[in-house]
């Protein structure tokens, strides 16, 4: 056998690092380059994770993704897992609000913060009289144009200033916190909601670039609040995809080494060297290497090389986040639990961020009989949150489903997953912040960072950000 003439080192094996072998290792013969995987766990997928028991399946983490892009679809269907594809199922097609002691149904064709149909809004509960006028009278609030190419907003303030704070409070407010945990008030516009500052830009307001989309689709989706009937998952858990990449990477000839890389370096003849514990000597001389794991460690691991990029990088904030699964007698639970989950508002003055229905959503996520619920806890808003013990955190989140869900006794399945710095926080500047990071990058040829951090923390911008790193590599290589 002929020794490989050039090696790939991925540093990382969540979604974005096996996205990225993925490519690399499709690019060149196998005998000629060689693809090495390292990760620390000895497990791939990174935080996703499934967990079956006693006939629960309980997501670690992500419980499903957006089909509405194609890069989660296209890897299912390329390694033939598409019939394990499952949409939500049609009754849990919407999102609750929990509102004076209730759950109230998101405003129908209202999307994240986007009015679609103005019948929805005249008869929502969620909202006092002045509140819908506010929100109706978007429309006429007039566009804000950037005085600088890299002038950027907070959800808040871009929020409250077109539909008013009532809307913000009650509604975009719960429901974007449901997506990135995040601080509304620090969330930048530009990177988490590019589309919707579009709107505003292009066509001069939400609602009317709400009907355009609309009308552009051929009509109003029976799908509201955060866009659940789009939503995919695999029957057998989220899991499934990142093993399967790992076992396909596997059969063309990737290596997965358990291990963990400190720092790089440059060597003499251009090429890259890792240092690191659990490494052997094929592993640690690279032409190619993307780093896939979350921005704090890519700062330490570049540190050596670059320490204006490792700055840039450190300077990307981490929430953690919790999620308690509880699992009950279905007679056990008084609510219909006729929809994907319910949001909590912050004025609620609530400790939980959060509560999905999971059984509703898919179906096989409970044993006969009973129902499945993930509680969310922590995030930006609430960092004390994640020093509660497991025993409080439990507590708590029974407490909250007895009282907004009417669930009663003992719980048959109880686990407590808890997520410290795992969520990347897209603050105001994250945009100009990746830039430098990508101009910083690309003074060290061969050299890509891929992963959540940068483009979108969702499961098809992951998979697409390890594939442009890996594009970006065999471009740039010496
Ligand atoms: C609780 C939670 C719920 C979510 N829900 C959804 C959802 O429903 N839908 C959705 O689309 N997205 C969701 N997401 C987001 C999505 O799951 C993540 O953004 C994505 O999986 C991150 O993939 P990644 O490869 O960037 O990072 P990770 O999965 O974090 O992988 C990074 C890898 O790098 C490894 N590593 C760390 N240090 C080193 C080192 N020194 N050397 C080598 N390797 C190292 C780690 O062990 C890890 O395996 C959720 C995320 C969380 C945390």
């Amino acid at each position: 056998m002929t020794a490989p003439r050039s090696h790939s080192l991925i540093i990382g094996a969540g979604l974005a690092g096996l996205a990225a072998a993925d490519v690399l290792a499709g690019q060149v013969g196998a005998s000629e380059h060689q693809v090495t995987v390292v990760e620390p766990s000895g497990r791939v997928g990174g935080v996703l994770g499934t967990v079956h028991h006693d006939g629960w399946l309980v997501e670690r983490s992500a419980d499903c993704f957006l089909a509405a892009r194609a890069e989660a679809v296209a890897l299912v269907e390329r390694l033939a897992l598409h019939a394990e594809l499952i949409g939500v199922e049609p009754r849990a097609r919407r999102a609750l609000v929990w509102h004076a002691g209730r759950g109230v149904p998101v405003p129908a064709g209202f999307r994240l913060m986007a009015p679609g149909r103005a019948d929805g809004i005249l008869t929502t509960a969620l909202l006092s009289p002045w509140g819908r006028a506010r929100l109706l009278f978007e429309r006429f609030v007039p566009r804000r144009l950037p005085s600088t190419s890299d002038d950027d907003e907070s959800l808040e303030s871009f929020a409250v200033r077109r539909l008013g704070r009532e809307a913000f409070d009650q509604l975009v407010q719960p429901l974007a916190s449901g997506i990135w945990t995040a601080d509304p008030a620090r969330l930048s516009m530009a990177a988490a909601c590019g589309d919707f500052l579009a709107m505003e830009r292009e066509v001069g307001s939400l609602w009317g670039g709400e009907r355009a989309r609309l009308r552009r689709q051929g009509g109003v989706p029976e799908a509201t609040g955060a866009r659940y009937g789009q939503f995919v998952t695999l029957a057998s858990g989220m899991e499934t995809l990142p093993r399967r990449l790992a076992d396909n990477l596997r059969s063309r000839g990737v290596r997965f080494v358990t291990g963990s890389i400190s720092t790089l370096e440059r060597t003499d003849d251009a090429r890259w060297r890792a240092e690191g514990a659990g490494l052997d000597a094929a592993t640690t001389t690279a032409d190619t290497v993307v780093i896939a794991t979350p921005a704090h460690v890519a700062a330490r691991i570049v540190g050596h090389i670059d320490s204006s990029l490792a700055a840039d990088l450190s300077g990307i904030d981490y929430a953690g986040s919790c999620i308690v699964s509880l699992g009950f007698a279905r007679d056990r639970v008084a609510h219909p639990l006729d929809a994907a989950g319910m949001v909590i508002p912050r004025v609620a003055g609530r400790r939980i961020l959060a509560v999905s229905f999971s059984s509703s959503k898919f179906p096989g996520r409970a044993p006969p009989g009973c129902v499945l619920m993930r509680v969310f806890l922590g995030g930006a808003l609430d960092r004390e949150a994640m020093d509660l013990s497991d025993d409080a955190m439990i507590d708590l989140a029974l407490s909250e489903v007895g009282q907004l869900l009417g669930a009663q006794g003992e719980p048959k399945l109880v686990r407590v997953e808890r997520w410290n710095h795992a969520m990347p926080q897209y603050h105001v500047g994250h945009v100009a912040r990746v830039a430098r990071i990508e101009e910083a990058v690309a003074r060290h040829p061969g050299l890509a960072l891929a992963g959540a951090a940068y483009t979108g923390v969702g499961i098809p911008q992951v998979i697409s950000s390890g594939q442009a790193a890996a594009a970006h590599c065999l471009k740039t290589r010496r």
